[in-house]
């Protein structure tokens, strides 16, 4: 068979983060993407991980009274379990703390100062601890950092940095030549602008920090977050690797955008190495109108969601709700809302009809009629093109029409009064062969309801057996 590799990637997430509704968001648009890849037939690397080289990581451990080693080694098991019980399907889980990553990091360091991109000069700056960044005056709120809501140190150190100003230019004709290069394309005309703006080379490296990766020939300084954090995408599969196939997609958010539109691109430009296909960018989630934050305490556990609703209603409500690209807003109303109209009315209740008419006939295989063939062709071309333009909750409407198509159907012929045995037969046999079809193009988007629809379908010759599909959705009062 003739299949395409796809590479698609989550950003690597602070290992002492607590994982909140934001990460599992973007964790979950990348999965779909890749879910619906391997639907379409491509050989998929799917790669999550974590980022443990920051200097939080140290100060995590001693407050936890852990050796550092133990504490990322539970912590990235942690993240991991974490995304199997939200059926994440990645291939690939990387550390920063690895070898590969390390060995992969080296290598390229080593390809940027041979471009002549690396030089030693003196940082000075007001660096927030939280931020683990340098801030400029007009960033500030009342001299503090806005996310920290801490006054920021005033650090003078000497640093290595990168020549991000000489890819102004180079960025530039990329984007030109490249139109669909971020998405969506409201995100695209920020990062241009702010590149057609001035770029100023950035530091890439720390002084005096006993934990992260060495900067190769002087132990005194360690490697900075972009060419340490960043690099991962390249050491899962290697230089070779990626110089043969870069990733086609890095999902993140827009909070990191400009990283991954403007600094990674640049460093691969300047280490010789070819472009990610796309980058692109969720907006932020809030939870009942307010922005998440620790201090707030409003941090939504996806955890606790998909405990109490269902690991594929907590996915539902992600894709369906919020247009890709928005922010948008999480309440336990809007999630209640959701899951009993289109999940326990919707979906739920249409499998549980059609199985249950399903179920007392013994089904052979007939054709479609000509109106549900048609209803299910245009389905089918709505949900790829919406995939392609990422509009995941549009996708989601168009399978839900077509389950309202069916629904309108049973009540109009009211199917289960129907005397004659042909004519029932073909009007149940429509049902069933729609409802295996909504089940076959929600595997991308509901991984386990699709798989439980699917397994209530059995074919013995050219007789389709139906089992009852009994709450798939238990409402929720
Ligand atoms: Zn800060």
């Amino acid at each position: 068979m003739d299949y395409e590799k796809f590479y698609i990637t989550t950003p690597i997430y602070y290992i002492n983060d607590k994982l909140h509704i934001g990460h599992a968001y973007t964790t979950i648009i990348a999965d779909t993407i890749a879910r619906w890849r391997r639907f379409r037939g491509d050989d998929v690397l799917f790669l999550t991980g974590t980022d443990e080289n920051s200097q939080k990581t140290v100060e995590a451990a001693k407050k936890s009274g852990e050796e550092i080693i133990s504490y990322t080694d539970r912590l990235a098991g942690a993240w991991e379990t974490a995304w199997e019980k939200l059926r994440i399907s990645n291939t690939d889980f990387i550390r920063t703390t690895e070898e590969r990553h390390i060995t992969t990091v080296n290598d390229f360091w080593e390809r940027l100062r041979a471009a002549d991109d690396i030089y030693l000069g003196k940082y000075e700056g007001l660096y927030c601890k939280g931020c683990e960044a340098f801030k400029k005056e007009d960033e500030l709120v009342d001299e503090c950092c806005p996310d920290h809501k801490t006054v920021p140190e005033f650090i003078s150190e000497e640093n290595y940095f990168f020549r991000l100003s000489r890819y102004q230019k180079q960025l530039l004709d990329f984007y030109e030549a490249h139109g669909d290069f971020v998405a969506p394309a409201h995100r695209f005309q920020e990062v241009k602008s702010f590149v057609e703006g001035g770029l100023e080379d950035i530091s890439f490296s720390r002084e005096k920090q006993d934990w992260g990766i060495p900067v190769p020939n002087d132990p005194r300084q360690v490697i900075y977050v972009w060419a340490d954090a960043l690099v991962n995408y390249v050491s899962s599969i290697g230089i070779e690797g990626w110089e043969e196939h870069p990733a086609d997609i890095h999902a993140v958010g827009k909070d990191i955008l400009r990283f991954h539109a403007v600094i990674w691109p640049a460093m691969l430009m300047s280490a010789g190495l070819p472009l990610p296909g796309q980058v692109i960018a969720n907006g932020y989630l809030t939870v009942g109108g307010v922005k998440i934050s620790k201090s707030l305490g409003n941090a939504v556990d996806p955890m606790d969601l998909a405990e109490r609703y269902g690991v594929d209603a907590l996915r539902y409500f992600l894709l369906r709700e919020v247009p890709y690209g928005h922010d948008g807003d999480y309440s336990e109303e809007k999630m209640k809302e959701r899951y009993n109209a289109d999940l326990a009315n919707g979906l739920g209740n249409f499998a549980a009809r059609v199985s249950t008419l399903a179920e007392k006939e013994e089904l052979k295989a007939l054709s479609l009629d000509i109106e549900f063939e048609n209803q299910i062709n245009v389905t089918n071309g709505v949900v790829v093109k919406k995939m392609e333009e990422l509009k995941f909750n549009d996708a989601l409407a168009a399978i839900w029409e077509l389950l309202s198509f069916g629904d309108r159907y049973v009540n109009e012929k009211k199917v289960w009064a129907i005397v004659d045995n042909d004519n029932r037969r073909q009007a149940i046999f429509n049902l069933v062969m729609l409802l295996e079809k909504v089940a076959i193009i929600l595997k991308p988007f509901l991984p386990e309801t699709s798989e439980k629809i699917s397994n209530a379908f059995q074919r013995e010759g050219d007789v389709i057996y139906v089992k009852k599909i009994d709450a798939l959705f238990p409402r929720i009062k």
